[in-house]
C-alpha cells in the first residue's frame, strides 16, 4: 500500500491480489495422474478451480504443486484488465520448455481468457491443447481424453444453468479455517467497463439449500468461516420452482417461495453461532435494508461490506452504466451506518481515468472517499477491454500519466483513511478468528476482527481456528495488534 509502483493497478489494504497467482498444493490419494493449476483473479476464479480440481480428482488426478511432475498444466484466468491477460501469456511462455521435454503434457487455458478468446488461443498460443470456459469445466474430462489422442479441443459454451451445485469443491490451498462457497455466477449489470458479462455469462443462482448443505459440511470438518461468493450477491433470487433468475422474473406471480439474500444469509448464519459468515460483492443498487438488518440480527455474520464505488461523481456513474448516482450510493453508505454502526467495516474498487473523466469528476471520487472513510479499497487505473459496451461507445481518451496520477492520489488518499480507521479500533475488545501463523513472525499469530481486518496477536495462547477475545493496543495502517483477553469464549 506504501509503494507507488509506476505500474501499478491493484492494492488491497493487505495484499495485492489480481495478477498474483496460486497454485495447487501437493495431494496424495494414490491417483496415477498429476494436475497443476494456478488461479489469477478474483476470489471466483479461486472457487471455480476448486470445482475443477473435484472433477479432475473424479477422473484420476491428484494435484500437484510441481508443475514438473504434471500430466495437466492448467491457467484458470482473468480478462479483467490487460495486464492480467498479459501475465497469463507471459506464463504460458515459461511451459514451453515443460512441453518441449515432456510433449504428452496438456496444457489448458481455463476460465474468463478462455472465454473472451475462444479458439483464437489454439491460433495464438501454440502450446495450448484446451480452451475451456468457466461454465463447461464439467466436460473437462472428455477434453483431456481427446487431447491425449493428440485432438486440440475448444468449450465456450455458456449455460443458463450451471452452478455446479452438486460437486463438493476440493479445497485447495485452505487453511481449514476459512472457505469459499459460491452462491451464483454470471453477472447481467453489464457496467460499461467490465468484460465479466461476456466471460462469465448470465446471472444464476444457486439452490441454497446445497449451499447450506456445503457451509454445514465444512463446518463438520472444522471451518469456522465461510465466503458467500457472487459478482452480485444482493440480487441472489432462488424459488423451488425455477432457479433461473431470467425465467423466474417471467412468471413472478407464480412463484411463491422466494429465497432472496437476507434469507439465504440467515439460512446460513443458522448452521452455528460459531460458524462466522461474510460475502462478497454487494452492488449498491441493489443491497437492501433487510440485508443490513439481517446483518444486525447475528452476531456471526462479519459486520463487513464491501461495496464497489469506482466513482464518485454521477456522470461518470453514468458513462460506466452502474445504475446509480453518488448521491444514491452515499445514502446506502448513511443506511449501513444507521443500521449496523460506525464499526462495520467498508471497502470499494476505485477505477481512477475512465472514459472523459475531468480533473474536477476524478476530485469527486476523492471527495466521496472523504465522506466514506473507507477501511480499504481496491483501487485501479481504467483497462479498456475490447468488447465491451465502453470500448464501442466511448474513446479511452484519458492518458496513461493522467490515470497512473489520479490512481496515485486514490491510493494516497486510500491509506490516510485506513490509517485514520484503525486508529478507532485502538482499545476497543473485539473477537478475532485465528487464521494461522503470521506472515513476519512465527511468535504471532493472525487473526481477523468482523470488520475484515487483520489482528495479530502472540503466539503460545491460541491456535489455527481459536476465537480470541482481545483488546487493540496497537494500530498501523493495514495491521491491527491486539492482547489475549479470553481464548474460545461462550458465543451464545
Ligand atoms: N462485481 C463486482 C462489482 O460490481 O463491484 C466487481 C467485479 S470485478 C471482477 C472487480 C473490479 O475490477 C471492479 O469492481 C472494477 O473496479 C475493476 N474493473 C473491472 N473492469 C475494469 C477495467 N476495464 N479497468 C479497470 N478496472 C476494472
Ligand atoms: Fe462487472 Fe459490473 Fe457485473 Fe461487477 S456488476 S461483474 S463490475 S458488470
Amino acid at each position: 500500500m506504501n509503494n507507488l509502483i509506476a505500474d501499478i493497478d491493484i492494492i488491497s489494504g493487505e495484499e495485492a491480489q489480481a495478477c498474483d497467482f496460486k497454485t495447487t498444493p501437493d495431494e496424495n490419494t494414490g491417483k496415477s495422474k498429476k494436475l497443476y493449476i494456478e488461479s489469477y483473479g478474483c476470489q471466483m476464479n479461486f472457487a471455480d478451480s476448486e470445482i475443477v480440481a473435484s472433477i479432475m480428482k473424479d477422473n484420476g488426478f491428484d494435484t500437484t504443486a510441481d508443475f514438473q511432475q504434471a500430466d495437466v498444466i492448467f491457467l484458470n484466468t482473468c480478462s479483467i484488465r490487460e495486464k492480467a491477460e498479459l501475465t497469463v501469456r507471459k506464463r504460458l511462455s515459461d511451459f514451453q520448455r515443460a512441453k518441449k521435454a515432456k510433449p504428452e503434457l496438456t496444457i489448458g487455458v481455463l476460465g474468463c481468457m478462455a472465454e473472451r478468446l475462444k479458439e483464437n488461443l489454439l491460433a495464438e498460443e501454440k502450446i495450448v491443447d484446451l480452451v475451456v470456459g468457466p461454465d463447461a469445466y464439467r466436460d473437462l474430462p472428455n477434453l483431456i481424453s481427446a487431447a491425449e489422442e493428440g485432438e486440440k479441443g475448444v468449450n465456450t459454451f455458456l449455460s443458463r444453468e450451471e452452478t455446479y451445485a452438486d460437486i463438493a469443491p476440493v479445497r485447495l490451498n485452505s487453511n481449514g479455517v476459512t472457505a469459499f462457497i459460491s452462491i451464483m455466477r454470471g453477472c447481467d449489470n453489464m457496467c460499461s467497463f467490465c468484460v465479466v458479462p461476456f466471460t462469465r455469462g448470465r446471472e444464476r443462482s444457486r439452490d441454497p439449500h446445497s449451499i447450506v448443505a456445503e457451509a454445514q459440511d465444512l463446518f463438520a470438518k472444522g471451518y469456522k468461516e465461510v465466503t458467500l461468493l457472487g459478482q452480485n450477491v444482493d440480487s441472489y433470487k432462488w424459488s423451488p420452482e425455477e432457479n433461473n433468475k431470467a425465467r423466474l422474473n417471467k412468471k413472478e406471480e407464480e412463484v411463491t417461495h422466494v429465497v432472496n439474500f437476507a434469507h439465504l444469509l440467515e439460512m446460513v448464519a443458522q448452521v452455528s453461532p460459531y460458524l462466522r459468515v461474510r460475502f462478497s460483492t454487494s452492488h449498491p443498487k441493489d443491497i437492501t435494508d433487510e440485508v443490513l438488518h439481517t446483518m444486525k440480527k447475528y452476531d456471526n455474520i462479519c459486520k463487513y461490506i464491501h461495496l464497489p464505488v469506482q466513482s464518485g461523481n454521477s456522470r461518470v456513474l453514468e458513462l460506466m452504466n452502474r445504475t446509480y448516482d453518488r448521491e444514491w450510493y452515499l445514502n446506502r453508505v448513511n443506511a449501513i451506518r444507521e443500521i449496523l454502526g460506525e464499526e462495520c467495516g467498508i471497502s470499494s474498487d476505485m477505477i481512477t481515468g475512465f472514459c472523459t473523466e475531468t480533473e474536477e469528476e476524478h476530485q469527486d471520487t476523492l471527495s466521496l472517499m472523504d465522506i466514506v472513510k473507507y477501511d480499504f479499497s481496491y483501487m485501479f487505473f481504467y483497462s479498456e477491454r475490447p468488447g465491451t459496451l465502453a470500448a464501442k461507445k466511448y474513446e479511452d481518451d484519458i492518458p496513461l500519466e493522467t490515470k497512473k496520477r489520479r490512481l496515485a492520489e486514490v491510493i494516497t488518499k486510500q491509506a490516510h483513511l485506513s490509517s485514520e480507521r484503525n486508529k478507532l479500533d485502538f482499545g476497543q475488545e473485539q473477537l478475532i478468528l485465528i487464521e494461522g501463523t503470521a506472515k513476519k513472525s512465527d511468535q504471532q499469530l493472525k487473526g481477523r476482527n468482523s470488520a475484515n481486518k487483520v489482528v495479530i496477536i502472540p503466539a503460545g495462547h491460541a491456535k489455527k481456528g481459536d476465537y480470541v477475545r482481545v483488546k487493540i493496543t496497537e494500530v498501523s495502517q493495514a495491521t491491527l495488534f491486539g492482547e489475549v483477553l479470553e481464548v474460545n469464549p461462550i458465543l451464545v
